[in-house]
């Protein structure tokens, strides 16, 4: 079968991956502007949302993410993350097999930093596909496909009408040190992790504004008092690039959407914060769903 997967990020990619494991053939068209999953360096840990609570789908998911990650540094030998425990001040959880609790910190651990830009293109290397790099704004020309998925991410909500998403805004201001006298990555209000160039990302994803370009100012405007919590003035920060996008997000829920929606159409969107976490084994279910 023919499949059309619209949108060549963490989403589009996984489903595209178990799709072509199951013998489909894949075409993925992507605008090549990059969304979310353009994010320099990610965190992949089994805890959502603010506060950090674990679900019920979180270990399924860790090791489905896991898996594939191992899969994608095995067959292009590649290193794509790096795994490592998390410091982490804000945990709702009680003992678990995950955390470390000292008298100073709590650890997550097993966690990866996952180095998206390499992540990305080493998982597309190894899906057997045809790629065309195109702006897509309808779904009729796609009816020459046997079936289409829809995984554009915030481009989704612009091609259809569908209700209980809403977009936030996560901005990272790259630093030419690191700020603080501390382990990394951090997980707090403010998240802090090193990617694969050396360069030291902070960042937090809960902007609820709606412009889209990358407002450095804004940034740190929302980071300044957590930063501040944390000992460190804005001024001090020494700033030196900014990434910028919308995550999808669902209202009442922080699982993804991952569902046929008529016999030629299924959507994989709403990954919200926690993409890594959640795209390997939504993938895989909409893959067996729809496949
Ligand atoms: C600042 C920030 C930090 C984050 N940190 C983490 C983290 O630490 N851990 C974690 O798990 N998650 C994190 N996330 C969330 C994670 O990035 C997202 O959940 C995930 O990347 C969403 O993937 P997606 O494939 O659904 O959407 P996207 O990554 O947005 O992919 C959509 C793709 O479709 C393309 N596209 C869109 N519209 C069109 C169109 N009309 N025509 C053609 N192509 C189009 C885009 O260019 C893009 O390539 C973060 C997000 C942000 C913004």
């Amino acid at each position: 079968m023919e499949y059309a997967v619209l949108g060549g990020g963490l989403a589009g990619l996984s489903v595209a991956y178990f799709l072509a494991k199951q013998g489909a053939r894949i075409t993925i068209f992507d605008d090549g502007k990059g969304g979310a999953s353009s994010v320099p360096s990610a965190f992949l840990h089994p805890f959502v949302g603010k506060w950090h609570r674990k679900n019920h789908f979180a270990e399924e998911a860790m090791e489905a993410s896991c898996s594939l990650i191992d899969v994608v540094e095995q067959e292009t030998g590649k290193a794509v993350s790096c795994k490592t425990d998390m410091i982490c001040d804000a945990i709702e959880s009680a003992d678990d097999l995950w955390i470390e609790r000292t008298s100073s910190h709590v650890l997550i651990r097993g966690g990866r930093v996952v180095y998206m830009g390499n992540y990305l293109a080493a998982l597309r290397s190894i899906i057997p596909h045809r790629s065309v790099v195109a702006p897509i704004s309808s779904l009729d020309s796609f009816d020459v496909f046997d079936r289409v998925v829809v995984a554009l991410g915030k481009g989704t909500l612009d091609l259809l009408p569908m209700k209980g998403f809403f977009l936030v805004k996560g901005q990272m201001v790259s630093l030419a040190k690191n700020p603080f006298d501390t382990r990394l990555p951090l997980l707090s209000s403010l998240h802090l992790s090193e990617d694969a160039e050396g360069r030291f990302w902070l960042g937090s994803t809960y902007e609820h504004t709606g412009e889209e370009a990358a407002d450095i100012g804004a940034a740190l405007r929302y980071m300044g008092p957590r930063m501040e919590l944390m000992g460190l003035s804005v001024k001090e920060a020494d700033t030196t690039g900014i990434f910028s996008a919308f995550r999808v997000a669902r209202s009442g829920t922080y699982l993804p959407f991952a569902e046929p929606i008529s016999e030629h159409i299924a959507v994989f969107t709403g990954l919200g914060s926690r993409g890594l976490l959640y795209s390997a084994l939504f993938g895989r279910r909409l893959a067996a769903a729809f496949g």
